[in-house]
């Protein structure tokens, strides 16, 4: 890794090259994506990106959580150029073919449940999401369905009929699928009831059973209940210890489906294979993209047989299970089995210490938590008020970027580290200098 000599930042940001392409971008591409750095991305390898000027990065986002065995791992490389050169397409709606029928096999064994499962496959999170929500209908016949606030499911219609994360993502989108509610996720460091936990007894599930389902969605009409174990955009939210199971429990009580939503938080990235392990619950149906095949595009919504019997032509598409994602989720899962998943673990908890002690030091972080190396902090402008910092947390993870480590942002308030689950120990030591120095900086100009 120290042959890389990263990070290193060479020229002003953005650089001359990077300047051009994105002058071209803006003219020719669509200005919809929320682009965080005025970079142009050009190479990549395991923890590190290079930018067309040659400026290097460390990366603590994995493109979006995508690139978990770290960008161009070689077995996964190795794994899509065999099956390029076999066959680049065989569309499932219409072909039997090998990778799918062993993906779908291996998803069956990995996914908790008892039973045998079965995956219907696509392209990305959001067609994952469409499946899901289409498969609970189908099986329960009901037509509402419960979701969450802050909850982020994609983009399409359907999807974003359950995405309520930000304004823009909705506005002007209406009307979108009826008979969504969209109910308060357990987010407790701003717990919308404001309790505290566990006193509050999950009040935030009560108040499901005992208001939602009552009153506003009677519960012999909703087929789902739409959940992400850890919220992702919304804040790398992570719920109580009992929550998830107290969800699962009511679902169950009134015949409701209990729709996992893994794609954020699924393979390996928290040291389980699926975040809701954590738990120890298993769901319904459970949908999975991103890091499902390192990058290559996947999407897939896993569900018992019984459920998974809807008719052929129900539901279908040209692309999805393309066989050279299937062969790269092969290698993918494979690698997270056989370390990475322990890596990510053990790499977790190293941060969470280290951030922990950053917490002692900066009172503009107002909480840090995650599982694994899924990990979320919250910068406040004031600890006690609790007063949300979004402006001074774009800009921190701007100064981060100045200095070569690579992050996103999410909820209002919310930095976020995904990095790579290959990543070594001196790789997040670079990394958490970096993130140090800069928010070393931002609470020294607070207190000026
Ligand atoms: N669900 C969750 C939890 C996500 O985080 C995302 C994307 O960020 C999606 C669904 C949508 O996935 P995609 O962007 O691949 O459509």
């Amino acid at each position: 890794m120290a042959s890389y000599r990263c990070p290193k930042i060479k020229t002003k940001l953005p650089g001359p090259k990077s300047k051009k392409l994105i002058a071209r971008d803006e003219r020719f591409v669509s200005q919809s994506y929320t682009r965080a750095y005025p970079a142009v991305l050009s190479h990549a390898h395991g923890a590190y990106m290079w930018d067309v000027d040659g400026n290097c990065y460390i990366d603590f986002h994995t493109g979006i959580g995508v690139c978990s065995t770290g960008n161009c791992h070689p077995k996964v490389v190795e794994a899509i150029k065999k099956q390029a050169e076999t066959a680049v397409h065989i569309p499932s709606a219409d072909f039997y073919n090998e990778p799918v029928g062993k993906l779908a096999e291996k998803l069956s064994e990995i996914v908790p449940g008892k039973g045998r499962k079965r995956t219907f496959f696509s392209n990305s999170g959001t067609e994952a999401m469409e499946t899901g929500f289409k498969l609970a209908r189908y099986n329960r016949k009901r037509p509402r369905t419960i979701a969450f606030i802050n909850g982020f499911h994609g983009r399409t219609m359907g999807s974003l009929s359950l995405t309520c994360s930000k304004e823009t993502q909705r506005k002007y989108f209406a009307p979108l699928v009826p008979e969504v509610t969209h109910v308060p996720y357990a987010y407790c460091y701003r717990c919308p009831f404001n309790l505290t936990y566990p006193k509050c007894d999950l009040a935030c599930v009560k108040f499901i059973d005992e208001e939602i389902l009552n009153k506003v969605a009677p519960a012999d009409e909703v087929a789902a209940i739409v959940v992400e174990p850890i919220q992702g955009e919304g804040g790398y939210v992570v719920p109580p210890p009992g929550y998830l199971p107290r969800l699962k429990a009511l679902a169950e009580r009134y015949g409701i489906l209990l729709v996992m939503d893994e794609i954020q938080s699924g393979m390996g990235k928290t040291g389980k294979m699926l975040a809701m392990e954590h738990w120890n619950v298993t769901a319904d149906i459970v949908v999975l993209a991103k890091a499902l095949a390192s990058g290559v595009p996947l999407g897939a919504c896993v569900a018992s047989k019984k459920l998974m019997s809807w008719e052929p032509g129900a539901h279908s598409t040209t692309f999805g299970g393309n066989p050279i994602a299937c062969a790269a989720s092969l290698a993918t899962i494979e690698l997270i089995e056989n370390g990475l998943m322990q890596n990510a673990a053990r790499m977790g908890k190293y941060i969470m210490r280290y951030l922990e002690g950053m917490m002692k030091r900066y009172s503009i972080i107002g909480d840090i938590r995650g599982k694994g190396l899924m990990i979320g902090i919250e910068f406040v402008k004031n600890r006690k008020t609790k007063e949300a910092a979004p402006e001074m947390t774009d800009q921190i993870a701007y100064e981060c970027f100045r200095n070569g480590l690579m992050l996103l942002t999410c909820g209002k308030s919310v930095i976020r580290f995904i990095p790579p689950l290959v990543i070594s120990q001196d790789t997040v030591d670079q990394a958490l200098e970096i993130f140090e120095k800069v928010v070393k900086k931002f609470q020294s100009k607070k207190k000026k």
